[in-house]
């Protein structure tokens, strides 16, 4: 008989385990308990814009130099729509003014003093603070530990907080002093882990990066990220049941038995692609120290409002893919996606499309805020950053709960649920943002791997 396998959640992870379930021909099914499928790539219509096409939500794009997504496409047949963006360079906002990103730079981290100095970003004491530590050699890193405790002897202070704490800090929701280097960025730990100077480890990795992939660092597809889950599901057919909450696992001989509401799903194999929260509950009853660990991760809530405004309703040309900010600067928005600049597919000609991002762990303001309140704030900073003086129309897309944080040693927890897992419950599989990486590249690697029996890693 075929091997069963049945994926918990219909988000990008669950949906590539199946996809590969069906690759292998093997017998597959995903229970999602929301009517959708996708979890955290969703996009929608902005009610009351003249926008032709539906805006991404939250994901918009994903790493390309991981092959993962881009190899997805192409099996989905959708390698032709695999679109790059503009090219359009990205901004900080500090003391008034949007100031370019320096570059090169690996995650944020700048190690070339002299273009620094070039963006005004960095005031010369912060510069010259670099240039003093760019070049001293260090240890091998011999384990995790936060991106703060690396990289902020490396770089300075100023340094850090004005371009790796936006960067990293932001696109978690979170903060860099507290993030693992290892889980949450990878080739900031490759760097630590060879040893020696940052300028050197990182001229390493560019060069590399360079070499190895050639085309562009991100991807995006034609129409929107929402094509990938739409295609997936559409492939996937009668295979992706919606509406069905598991609520329970349960033993079944030597495989297993998961349970919704009103049904039961017999499995051989069953990949858990929930949120770590609900995984845990799900798992508790036979791993209960993994299932400690999956409750214990703590998620960041953000928030993403989007503006469509004519383009004349701004007194900005919106040349790049567009900024992040300091938390330092005080304001609410930790960053602003200039969506029709960045994407050709996001253009009209018409309208500007911004894609404004507030939230971090540690900065919860917008929770307290009404609607009308959370967009008369981000609405004053528009106008302080990029001269927002027309009416827009907008969509508040909250994403609570939505961003894992990962703390130094998660690796190291992840490789223990997995052991855990494989001695006491042979079968279960946990996958996808809850363990080895967020982005998508990451998750479609750990939804196929889970079901292929491959690394994850
Ligand atoms: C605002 C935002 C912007 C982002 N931008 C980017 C980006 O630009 N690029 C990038 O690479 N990544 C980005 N990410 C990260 C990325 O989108 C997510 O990490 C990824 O989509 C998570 O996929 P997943 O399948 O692991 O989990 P999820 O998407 O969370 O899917 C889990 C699924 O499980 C379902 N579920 C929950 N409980 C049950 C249950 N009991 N029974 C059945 N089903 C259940 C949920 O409904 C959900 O559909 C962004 C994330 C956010 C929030």
């Amino acid at each position: 008989m075929n091997e069963r396998v049945v994926v918990v959640g219909g988000g990008i992870t669950g949906l590539a385990a199946a996809h590969e379930a069906r690759r292998q021909e093997l017998d597959a099914v995903v229970l999602e308990a929301a009517t959708r499928a996708g979890g955290k790539i969703a996009s929608g219509f902005v009610d009351g814009a003249e926008l032709p096409f539906p805006i991404d939500m939250a994901a918009d794009g994903f790493l390309a130099r991981q092959p993962e997504v881009v190899e997805l496409c192409h099996e989905l047949g959708l390698g032709d729509d695999l679109v790059a963006p503009t090219g359009a360079q990205a901004f900080i906002w500090a003391d008034g003014a949007l100031r370019s990103i320096p570059t090169p730079s690996v995650l944020g981290v700048p190690f070339e003093p002299d273009t620094v100095a070039a963006t005004g970003l960095i005031s010369e004491a912060g510069v010259a603070d670099l240039a003093a530590r760019v070049d001293i050699e260090h240890e091998p890193l011999a384990h995790d530990a936060s991106v703060g405790e690396v990289i902020r002897p490396r770089v300075g202070d100023e340094v850090f907080e004005r371009l790796v704490d936006p960067l990293l800090g932001g696109i978690n929701a979170g903060n860099a002093d507290g993030l693992s280097i290892e889980a949450g960025a990878p080739q900031l730990f490759a760097a630590a882990c060879a040893g020696g100077s940052l300028r050197d480890s990182l001229r390493v990795q560019v060069t590399a990066g360079q070499a190895a992939a050639g085309g562009p660092v991100f991807n995006g597809v034609k129409g929107g990220n929402r094509r990938i889950i739409d295609t997936l599901v559409e492939q996937l057919g009668s295979r992706v049941r919606l509406g069905q909450t598991v609520v329970a696992i349960e033993r079944n001989g030597a495989g297993w038995v998961v349970v919704t509401d009103d049904a039961r799903f017999p499995a051989d194999r069953v990949v858990l692609a929930t949120p770590a929260w609900i995984t845990a509950g799900l798992i508790a009853p036979f791993a209960p120290t993994a299932a400690t660990t999956l409750a214990e991760l703590v998620y960041g809530d953000a928030v993403l409002v989007t503006y469509v405004v004519d383009k004349a309703g701004l007194q900005h040309d919106l040349a790049g893919s567009g900024f992040l900010v300091p938390r330092s600067e005080g304001l609410l928005m930790t960053a602003c996606s200039w969506a029709s600049s960045k994407w050709d597919h996001f253009d009209d000609g018409r309208h500007a499309i911004l894609r404004v991002s507030a939230g971090r762990t540690d900065d919860r303001r917008w929770l307290d805020l009404d609607p009308a309140q959370l967009l008369d704030q981000l609405g004053a900073e528009l106008e302080q950053t990029v001269g927002l003086h027309a009416e827009p129309v907008t969509r508040i897309t909250p994403w609570r709960q939505s961003l894992p944080q990962y703390r130094p040693g998660h690796m190291a927890r992840c490789a223990e649920i997995d052991t855990e897992l494989a001695l006491v419950a042979e079968g279960l599989v946990v996958a996808g943002a809850q363990m080895r990486g967020l982005g998508l590249p990451a998750c479609v690697r750990q939804g196929r791997a889970a079901v292929a029996g491959t690394s994850a890693v």
